[in-house]
């Protein structure tokens, strides 16, 4: 291989990495003190980097994508024979491979009815918005409704329209000004009530105040929210049973079609297929990507009711129908390799009961979880399937949380046992600091055990036993 080979040492590559690459969402300044982790293997949850050394990776590739594992051949497989009989044409047209997906997709979402390809979170979520802003403009009843909600702590992706519609301030800094058209509501995280009040006795606020935020926006200008069925990245937020009929509800009154960012959640992730499955809820449009195709390939999609998709197709102002369309297009939404591993992902998902594993290991590892949760850093442990968060605290009592350097300690102690942990990006104060543990589904409960004996033994390092 070219690393083993003649043609770069091991020297060489550590140089590059350091000099050439542009790392994403890590401080610049580790690169010039401190080599940086190469990974150059995988294979079920482990990886190997370029010195040799193994480690289990409780992330499924640091982002929560790789959910069948790596290592897959049947994937690499399935990839190579489409792209050697038809690579690519524009989404203007089928292919099987997107045909085929298509079918998969709305056999697993039967309440929906069309599938729009692209290729990153980002991307799904953005055309969600066009189309939310596009049917404002051509559908009489919902003119004008151009406004999205979001909620506080959720992500929906970085470029700019998406990231307006994140509600994790710290990663908003520095990039504005953003598009208008967007209002925040509030998260719905019961250990650190946005409201200071305790379930069941709130009778859901954070849900029944966005009837209140949509009044003040105005009801004839709102035209959608977007919320993540889990919160990932905002700190691993589970709502309650509540939440999402009392949303619905409102949605409904209001008109407002509700997007449901699946982007993390889906595929199994939470121990069901897609994470809003586990509520009383139907939403209007879904967004899909990572465990779409575990990341062997970029994949993405918004997958849309057919009420959705009839607004487009009865455009009244366009009645001889020459741009009675959705008037997007997605270059790389074409890519047949893409759905080809998307396909096989899918189909190794149902055949090795991916998901039930998902709710059965979940179970397992949040109950191992809990059992860090008397150590005075635990804040609180939560989670649901295979997507699990322990926020850690410098003090329990007010619940301050520990410093960036600690938050770091944790991780790096952690590393050097073997075990990659997850955190939640970046430190805002009091909130974002959880780590959190999405490993691939197949894992083992050995595999896991062994996550949960890192971690303890890393609290215990850094915040003493
Ligand atoms: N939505 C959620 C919930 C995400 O976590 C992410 C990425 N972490 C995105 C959207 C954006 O996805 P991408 O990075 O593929 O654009």
């Amino acid at each position: 291989s070219m690393l083993h080979g003649a043609d770069y040492t091991v020297e060489e590559m550590v140089g590059g990495d350091r000099d050439y690459l542009w790392h994403h969402i890590k401080p610049h300044q580790c690169f010039q003190t401190q080599e940086q982790m190469i990974i150059v293997a995988g294979k079920g949850l482990t990886v190997t980097d370029i010195h040799g050394r193994d480690y289990l990776d409780a992330t499924s590739g640091g982002v929560w994508c790789v959910n069948v594992g790596y290592g897959r051949e049947s994937i690499a497989e399935a990839v190579a024979a489409q792209l050697k009989q038809m690579s690519y044409f524009a989404g203007s047209v089928g292919t099987i491979p997107t045909i085929k997906l298509s079918a998969k997709l709305l056999e697993l979402l039967p309440a929906m009815g069309k599938v729009y390809y692209s290729n990153s979170g980002s991307e799904a979520n953005e055309k969600s918005y066009k189309l939310i802003r596009q049917a404002s403009a051509i559908d009489p009843a919902r003119k004008g409704k151009y406004k999205i909600l979001y909620r506080d702590r959720d992500y929906h992706g970085t470029t700019i329209a998406v990231l307006a519609s994140s509600g994790q301030a710290e990663r908003k800094t520095d990039f504005g000004p953003f598009p208008e058209g967007f209002a925040r509501i509030p998260h719905c995280l019961c250990y650190r009530c946005p409201f200071a009040l305790r379930y069941p006795a709130c009778d859901v606020r954070c849900a029944r105040c966005v009837e209140e935020i949509i009044l003040k926006e105005g009801p004839d200008t709102v035209g959608g929210l977007i919320v993540e069925p889990i919160t990932a990245g905002g700190g691993i937020i589970v709502p309650v049973d509540e939440y999402f009929p009392i949303l619905q509800q409102i949605c409904r009154k209001y008109g407002l079609f509700l997007v449901i960012d699946e982007v993390v959640a889906g595929f199994g992730r939470t121990g069901a297929f897609f994470g809003h499955q586990h509520f009383d809820v139907d939403p209007d449009m879904l967004t899909l990507a990572k465990g779409m195709a575990s990341a062997y390939e970029p994949i993405s999609a918004t997958v849309v009711k057919q009420a959705v998709y009839d607004i487009f197709l009865n455009d009244p102002a366009d009645p001889e129908k020459r741009l009675n369309f959705f008037r997007d297009i997605s270059t790389y939404g074409g890519c047949t390799g893409a759905m080809a591993a998307s396909l096989e992902n899918i189909r190794i998902m149902e055949a090795e009961n991916l998901v039930e594993n998902s709710r059965v290991m979940g179970d397992y590892l949040l109950d191992r979880l809990k059992t860090l949760a008397d150590h005075q850093a635990v804040g609180d442990v939560r989670g649901k399937g295979l997507f699990c968060g322990v926020e850690l605290v410098a003090d329990k009592k007010d619940k301050q949380p520990p410093s960036e350097a600690q938050m770091g300690a944790v991780v790096d102690a952690a590393k050097a046992a073997g075990v990659l942990l997850g955190r939640t990006n970046n430190s805002l104060p009091g909130f974002n600091t959880t780590l959190y543990y999405a490993p691939a589904l197949v894992i083992t409960r050995e595999e896991a055990d062994r996550m949960v004996a890192a971690t303890q033994a890393a609290i215990e390092t850094v915040f003493g036993a």
